[in-house]
């Protein structure tokens, strides 16, 4: 139980790692906000983890809009008096050649995969700057650090989240805010199942990525929510402004 009665909001926690994560902070005790544009899949989070006895509950928030990131942290402040830890995890990918990568889908990712993590993190610090206290992960990727054919723009944006975290652990660490970055490397979500899907032959795409990992596999959506508890717990209380790499060793060769 190693953050009994935290009060934890996670984005894009109707699916993939931000599900694993609520399932695995919930279950070390934490009362878990599930947040997600996709209402349905963000009550299907609340019903897993309420099901094996956890605290969770579900809200929609769309984080490409301030007005919505704000609202979901006042409406957690107002029930639960605080928010302890902030999950900046929602994100989409764009993978297209980059002279077919329109304005309208640079506006997309940067809205959802930038300028979401940011609002998140404003509105969080707002809160945790008052209560002196708070635990702030954003979910970057491998790809913040090493390139990837057809991946520009959502690079682009990655690598912004991590050069952003490190610039805002600079300003509120000695304030009491822990603030982190995580990169995972290729996770089995529906994200990269979709990812997949756009090849001419979506197995043998898999097999390619499985190829690119050391350790031989995609990782799990549980692997990254274990790396998203250490980083949430009192165990990681000297790592601040880190962009923590989970991957198999993919970038390492
Ligand atoms: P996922 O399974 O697609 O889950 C992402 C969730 O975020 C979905 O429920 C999605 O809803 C939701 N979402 C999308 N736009 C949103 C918005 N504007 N506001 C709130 N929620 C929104 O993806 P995942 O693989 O778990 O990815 C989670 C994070 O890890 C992302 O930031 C991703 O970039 C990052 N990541 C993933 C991998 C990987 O290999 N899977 C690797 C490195 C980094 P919809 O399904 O309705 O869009």
């Amino acid at each position: 139980m190693r953050l009994k009665n935290k009060i934890a909001l996670i984005t894009g926690a109707g699916s993939g790692i931000g599900r694993a994560t609520a399932q695995c902070f919930a279950a070390e005790g934490a009362i878990v906000i599930a947040a997600d544009i996709n209402q349905a899949e963000a009550l299907i989070t609340q019903e897993l983890i309420e099901r094996v006895g956890g605290k969770c509950q579900a809200l929609q928030v769309d984080v490409s809009q301030e007005a919505q990131v704000k609202d979901a942290i006042a409406k957690t402040v107002s029930i639960y008096g605080r928010l302890d830890l902030m999950h900046n995890n929602a994100g989409i990918s764009i993978i297209k050649p980059m002279i077919e990568i329109t304005e309208a889908d640079l506006d997309r990712l940067i809205g959802i995969n930038f300028k979401g993590v940011f609002f998140g993190c404003k509105h969080a610090i707002a809160q945790m700057s008052q209560q002196k206290k708070g635990i702030i992960i954003n979910t970057a990727s491998e790809l913040a650090l090493v390139g990837q054919p057809l991946y520009s723009a959502y690079c682009g944006t990655k690598g912004a989240v991590v050069a952003m975290t490190r610039a805002l652990s600079a300003e509120w660490s000695a304030q009491g805010i822990r603030i982190n970055a995580l990169c995972p490397g290729p996770i089995d979500t529906p994200m990269l199942r979709a990812e997949f899907d756009l090849a001419t032959d979506p197995k043998a795409e898999a097999q390619a990525a499985i190829n690119s990992i050391p350790a031989g596999n995609l990782g799990t959506a549980e692997d990254i929510a274990k790396v998203a508890l250490f980083l949430a717990s009192d165990d990681a209380q000297f790592v601040h402004g880190a962009a923590i790499v989970a991957d198999g060793g993919k970038t390492t060769i």
